[in-house]
């Protein structure tokens, strides 16, 4: 559920209708609502309750300082996987004690920062990494509490470029060989261990490779303790998808979520950290652009939008569908026509959508794409110097930029041409 509505025909974000907005801030630009993101880590904390737990939002869906704000006064933690995410989630708020440091290739200025800033814990992905990690703080005349990430070789059975869990992925350490993994770790002067962490993929669908996984995580949490290590928390990573049309099966609910979790791992007294990013962002944010022209080519129409592939980048990328809507609903019984939406980018693949359904529209109409909170904003980029799209955060009947857009001269400016040129 969102709160992206129409209201006498004409779409809102919540209690503030899109056109308003459009001639405010120019288009294209991403409206997020307040209400939905309030409501999707609610749904997630309370599918925990009562066990204890952290949800740690992943940071890299949705970046934006004014978002983490909001979520970290709820009370979230933050998954971050870069420094650049740590600097936000401060820049937020958000105490070094509710952030988590993942990623496969964290470096030593990294790894020195967050420890000098404060961290909840490291997960770390590797034995060099492990080392790295202990050198530096021992450095600093400090521990690092770590869970290792390992890989439960599951299928999540998602689109191949965000499945992380199977044994040829890049990411953690094969789960068989953890235990040897985990005894260097004891041994290690700067590291702490605390618990283990897995995250198998995104956009999941299903709930049974999540389970796999977590059966495994909690045979894992009883050899190791049998080992005589201490594991007091188990992060269970990401990934529940979201449903991207209206018509496809339904992904399953946090709550069902929460409860296979209950039943799988709340028996070993752990507090349970999970780090949603696409469930709590991705239908809190949509993404309103402006139709240039329309275009009648050889036996489709083409749909000319000022928005493009480097302002959302999913559907060139992944495959993504994204829902197309106009912002100004049709009159009833308007028949829809087949377009294929289109940006204004120099590539074939700047395509989003086609042979599309839609009411007829016109240059100048808004169209709004559904979904587009997460992994939206955060992988847009000025090509083709197309100024990064700006972002508003609506809350009841307000509206306020959290991202300006920048100008063209900002841009150009950026670039400098060396004297001897
Ligand atoms: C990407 C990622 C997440 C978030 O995944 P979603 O599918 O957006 O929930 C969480 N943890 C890690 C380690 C990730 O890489």
């Amino acid at each position: 559920m969102d709160h992206f509505l129409y209201r006498g025909g004409s779409l809102h974000a919540e209690d503030v209708a899109l056109t308003d907005i459009a001639i405010s801030v120019g288009t294209p630009f991403y409206c997020y609502s307040a209400a939905t993101l309030t409501r999707h880590y609610n749904l997630f904390s309370e599918a925990l309750s009562p066990l204890p737990h952290l949800v740690c939002f992943a940071i890299k869906s949705l970046s934006n300082i004014a978002v983490l704000k909001l979520l970290g006064d709820l009370g979230a933690g933050m998954d971050v996987v870069s420094i650049g995410e740590y600097m936000r989630a401060k820049a937020a708020g958000v105490p070094g004690e509710r952030i988590v440091f993942s990623g496969v290739g964290k470096t030593r200025d990294e790894m020195r920062i967050a420890l000098h800033g404060g961290i909840r814990q490291f997960n770390v992905e590797s034995e060099p990494e492990l080392r790295a990690l202990s050198e530096v703080a021992t450095s600093l005349g400090k521990t690092a509490p770590i869970a290792i990430r390992v890989n439960p070789d599951v299928d999540a059975r998602t689109h191949a470029k965000i499945a992380t869990g199977k044994s040829e992925n890049k990411f953690g350490i094969p789960i068989a060989r953890a235990p040897q993994v985990y005894a260097e770790a004891a041994k290690l002067p700067g590291i702490q261990v605390v618990g283990i962490d897995v995250h198998i993929g995104s956009q999941l669908t299903d709930l049974e490779p999540f389970e796999q996984a977590f059966q495994k995580v909690a045979e894992l949490t009883m050899t190791l303790r049998a080992q005589g290590h201490t594991i007091t928390r188990l992060d269970l990573g990401g990934g529940l998808g979201i449903p991207y049309t209206r018509s496809n099966d339904a992904p399953p609910l946090p709550i069902d979520y929460g409860a296979m979790i209950k039943r799988t791992l709340g028996h070993l007294g752990c507090e349970i950290e999970i780090e949603p990013g696409r469930l709590i962002s991705g239908n809190s944010g949509i993404l309103v652009s402006r139709v240039i022209y329309t275009k009648n080519g050889e036996g489709r129409d083409f749909l000319i939008l000022d928005a493009a592939m480097n302002d959302l980048v999913r559907p060139s990328m992944y495959d993504a569908w994204h829902d197309i809507v106009p912002v100004i609903g049709p009159a009833p019984g308007v028949e829809t026509q087949p377009y294929d939406v289109v940006g204004p980018v120099c590539e074939t693949g700047d395509t989003f959508a086609k042979a599309r359904h839609l009411p007829p529209l016109a240059e100048g109409d808004l169209v709004a794409f559904r979904s587009a909170g997460a992994y939206g904003a955060v992988m847009a980029s000025e090509y083709n110097t197309r100024p990064l799209v700006p972002e508003v955060l609506v809350s009841q009947d307000h509206f306020a930029v959290i991202r300006a857009r920048p100008s063209v001269d900002e841009i150009l400016k950026r670039d400098s041409i060396p004297e001897w040129l």
